[in-house]
């Protein structure tokens, strides 16, 4: 049992973990809602009990696993393990030793790395990227994170390259949840989706949005409640929708013409739900603003869904 890793993706939204052999196979799983309330202690418990669940699920225990990595949001430092201003979680503003104290919990030893960046390394290692020497990984979701492989090694710039999000699509433009305006998460990040959808219901206009999301008992416009919207052809919907895509493509050509990467992976929430259905215009919307556009990078789904954060967590043991 010794070659079995434990992985855990710490969403906003949801805490997925995994057990993962040593060809990345997936040998158990669980998956929590993150606390929306508390602090990191209790945040770090509900990732302990997920991941518990997880080693359950693949018969072991916990502390039998050659080790566990977290993919975290925030400021994730991989050498000490500290969490730092992960905005997205309940009471995270300040620093929190997250490695530490999962591996107090958990008995087996833990390390912590970027959310975005794991997710990005699994693709490239075992997933929709495996095939190519460099690539960006576009996580589109809660917010829109990326991450970055170049000559077949992450590159990390000083510890925050790979922030794709925060490009400017638009100068002036729409305020970002960072704080800053014309993001590219301003206009495609689900929390910034929702917050201008809302706003547009109050200010009158039709939706059945709200609708939707009560009826399933939602807390939250779910990436499943935007595409359910959008199969009912509701205008609102249709219209927020061709704006984040509009961003992603202005954002991510404008990620290329600077870097010239093979390819782009496309995964979070809503890449993975809305990816093959919207490649077409959003690779229409890349090919206005490429600057070399007769070659431009392969766009792919990210092939390891949901499960991609957490296997590419896993694969920070034993680095
Ligand atoms: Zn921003």
């Amino acid at each position: 049992m010794a070659e079995l890793s434990g992985g855990i993706d710490l969403g906003g939204t949801k805490i997925q973990t995994a057990i993962v052999d040593s060809g990345g196979e997936v040998k158990g799983e669980a998956r929590h809602p993150t606390p929306t309330e508390g602090d990191p202690e209790d945040v770090a418990e509900a990732m302990a009990t997920a991941l518990r669940e997880a080693a359950e699920d693949a018969g072991v225990e916990a502390s039998e696993l050659q080790g566990i990595g977290v993919g975290s949001p925030g400021d994730a430092d991989e050498k000490t393990g500290v969490v730092s201003s992960a905005r997205n979680l309940p009471g995270w503003e300040g620093s929190f030793p997250l490695g530490e104290k999962l591996t107090e919990a958990l008995g087996a030893e833990v390390k912590i790395g970027n959310d975005v960046q794991v997710a990005t390394e699994a693709e490239f290692e075992l997933g929709a990227g495996k095939e190519f020497e460099s690539l960006l990984g576009v996580f589109w979701g809660t917010g829109v994170g990326g991450g970055l492989i170049l000559g077949a090694k992450p590159w990390l710039g000083r510890g925050a390259a790979g922030e794709i999000g925060h490009m400017v699509v638009k100068r002036g433009g729409a305020k970002c949840p960072c704080g800053r305006e014309g993001c590219l998460e301003a206009y495609a990040g689900r929390k910034a989706m929702e917050a201008e959808a809302r706003k547009r219901h109050e200010d009158g206009e039709k939706t059945d949005l709200f609708k939707l999301m009560e009826k399933h008992d939602k807390p939250r416009l779910t990436s499943g409640i935007w595409e359910r919207a959008l199969d009912h052809e509701d205008k609102l919907t249709e219209e927020l929708i061709e704006r984040a895509i509009e961003a992603l493509g202005t954002g991510i050509a404008s990620a290329i013409n600077l870097i010239d990467v093979e390819a782009v992976i496309l995964g979070g929430g809503l890449g993975i739900r809305f990816g093959e259905r919207l490649m077409e215009p959003l690779q229409e919307e890349m090919d206005k603003h490429l600057f070399v556009n007769e070659r431009p990078p392969a766009v792919r789904v990210a092939s390891l869904g949901d499960l991609g954060g957490a296997i590419g967590a896993s694969l920070l043991v034993g680095r």
